[in-house]
C-alpha cells in the first residue's frame, strides 16, 4: 500500500529534505583531491546532527556509516574509508535524514578535480534525466512514466539505467512502497495522487547496465568496470505538480 501523506506529513519530509540538501552542501564543499571517503562521512554526519536530525542510513540494515560514497565504478552502498580521492575521480554521495519520525533522501554525483569529456557527459546526463522523470511525477500520471522518461532519456544519449536498484516511496520509513524503477513501458502501475512522496534515482552507467556487489556486502559496482552515476531527490507528487524537497 502507498502512503498518502497529510499536509503536516509532506512539511516534516520537506525539514528533512532541507536538512539533506544542506548535509549535500557541505560534503561538496570538502571534495578534492586527497580528502578521504571517512573525512566526508564525518562532515556529513557532523552537519546532520547540528540539525537535530539523525543520519537515516546509519545502521539501516546495518549500514556502518552515516552516507554512502561510491567512487568511479561503484554504483551505490560504497561505505566511507581512508580512500582518498583523486584528480579525475567521480564519486557518488548518498544522504539520508530522519527528523519528526520523517525521512529524506538524495544522491549526487561529483566530479573531483578535472575528469574526462565522456564521464561529464555521463554526470549530465544522469543529471538531467533525473530532472525528466521528476517532470512526470504529476497528478494523474502512472508510476511508469517516471521510469520511462528516465530510461528513455539515458538510452537516447547512449548510457544505460541500472535494473537491480530502483527509486522507493519513503516517509516514516526510508523505504516504502512503491518501487520507483528508471526503466519501463509507460502507463503501467499505480496512478499518482497528491501526497505520494517518491525516492527518485536513476542510476546510470557509461555502458553495461550489469552490476554485482562485492564482497563486503554492500559496494555495488558495474560489471564492465566503466563508471556509473547516481542522482537522487525526495520529491511530492502534489496538486501543485512536483515539489522536491531535498533542497535548500
Ligand atoms: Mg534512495
Amino acid at each position: 500500500m502507498i502512503n498518502i501523506k497529510s499536509q503536516r506529513e509532506l512539511e516534516f519530509m520537506q525539514k528533512a529534505g532541507r536538512i539533506v540538501a544542506g548535509a549535500h552542501k557541505a560534503v561538496e564543499q570538502a571534495v578534492r583531491p586527497g580528502v578521504t571517503t571517512k573525512e566526508l562521512d564525518k562532515i556529513a554526519e557532523e552537519y546532520i546532527i547540528s540539525q537535530g536530525a539523525k543520519p537515516a542510513f546509519k545502521g539501516l540494515y546495518g549500514f556502518p556509516a552515516s552516507i554512502c560514497t561510491s567512487i568511479n565504478e561503484q554504483v551505490v552502498h560504497g561505505i566511507p574509508g581512508l580512500r582518498k580521492l583523486k584528480n579525475g575521480d567521480i564519486i557518488s554521495i548518498d544522504i539520508g535524514a530522519i527528523i519528526d519520525g520523517y525521512n529524506g533522501d538524495a544522491a549526487r554525483t561529483i566530479a573531483v578535480g578535472e575528469v574526462d569529456d565522456k564521464v561529464k557527459k555521463l554526470l549530465e546526463i544522469a543529471e538531467q534525466s533525473l530532472y525528466e522523470g521528476i517532470k512526470k511525477a504529476v497528478v494523474g500520471n502512472r508510476l511508469s512514466d517516471i521510469s520511462n522518461a528516465i530510461q528513455t532519456f539515458v538510452e537516447s544519449n547512449g548510457f544505460s539505467v541500472v535494473r537491480d536498484f530502483v527509486g522507493h516511496g519513503i516517509g516514516r520509513k526510508m523505504h516504502e512502497e512503491p518501487q520507483v524503477p528508471n526503466f519501463g513501458q509507460p502507463g503501467r502501475g499505480p496512478r499518482l495522487r497528491h501526497g505520494m512522496v517518491l525516492a527518485i534515482e536513476p542510476m546510470v552507467n557509461m555502458e553495461s547496465y550489469e552490476v554485482e556487489t562485492l564482497a563486503d556486502s554492500w559496494t555495488v559496482v558495474t560489471k564492465d568496470g566503466k563508471p556509473s552515476a547516481h542522482f537522487e531527490h525526495t520529491v511530492a507528487v502534489t496538486d501543485d505538480g512536483p515539489q522536491i524537497f531535498t533542497t535548500l
